[in-house]
């Protein structure tokens, strides 16, 4: 049985005041439920959050670079993130992508690095509206999730948590119909069973993300192959991040 996991994306969104005050408020309202929580705050704010001892909300990074340190100026090590208390890193997501233009090569550096130090990745991958039309979807899931694993041995990949995150539904507004994203998914599932088994494949929790919303979550958590979300715009709100969480 995989555990449902629902982490919210803050973005470059909330002040350290300001992330505290909704981590605490999240943190009661979510007490008691069955999912995993997250948040993944900008880096400014971990060590405040960290400092609140939540027990229920955990943390999560939105960025990090691939080597031990050195001169990367701007960048942050995996080091630096387990030492304020994160336990996930988002990685690949598709703003890093598409407005840093980073490529699979170094993505898949950062989720090896990731890995190797203690920290569970959440991979993101999915398709552009061209690709979509252009009926690529599976073909670029498919090849980002390969390229993304790259290396991975057996033994780590159940701490990886993949995102499938269609990149029209990024803060849109606009979500995947959750049947088809369910498909999108399974196929990501049958990619990591050719390429370690299919015991491991069911072991690894694949989430949606993209509009995700109070208002949506049932639709997409009903569906067999959906473990979770990952939440971008509606995770900034404590109340309503809570009502995805409690769905
Ligand atoms: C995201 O940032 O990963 C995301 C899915 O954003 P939104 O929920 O706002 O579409």
């Amino acid at each position: 049985m995989r555990t449902p996991f629902i982490a919210g994306n803050w973005k470059m969104h909330k002040t350290v005041g300001e992330a505290v005050e909704a981590a605490r408020k999240l943190e009661e309202l979510v007490q008691g439920s069955p999912v995993e929580v997250a948040i993944c705050a900008p880096f400014t704010s971990l060590a405040a959050l960290s400092a609140l001892g939540l027990s229920k909300v955990k943390l999560g990074a939105q960025n990090m670079y691939w080597a031990d340190q050195g001169a990367f100026t701007g960048e942050i090590s995996a080091a630096m993130l387990l030492d304020v208390g994160c336990e996930y890193v988002i990685l690949g997501h598709s703003e890093r992508r598409h407005i840093f233009k980073e490529d699979d090569e170094l993505i898949n550096k950062k989720v090896l690095q990731a890995l190797q130090k203690g920290l569970k990745p959440i991979l993101c991958v999915g398709e552009t509206l061209e690709e979509r039309r252009a009926g690529q979807t599976e073909n670029v899931v498919v090849t980002q999730t390969t390229r993304g694993l790259a290396g991975v041995g057996a033994d780590k990949l159940p701490t990886v948590v993949i995102a499938y995150e269609p990149v029209w539904a990024i803060g849109t507004g606009e979500y995947c119909d959750a049947a088809d994203a369910n498909q999108v998914i399974a196929r990501i599932r049958q990619t990591l069973a050719e390429l370690y088994s299919e015991e491991l494949a069911q072991q690894v929790r694949i989430q949606y993300g993209g509009s995700v919303k109070p208002g949506n979550i049932r639709e997409f958590m009903e569906q067999p192959e959906i473990d979770g979300a990952l939440v971008g715009g509606a995770s900034l709100d404590a109340e309503g991040f809570a009502s995805i969480v409690r769905y």
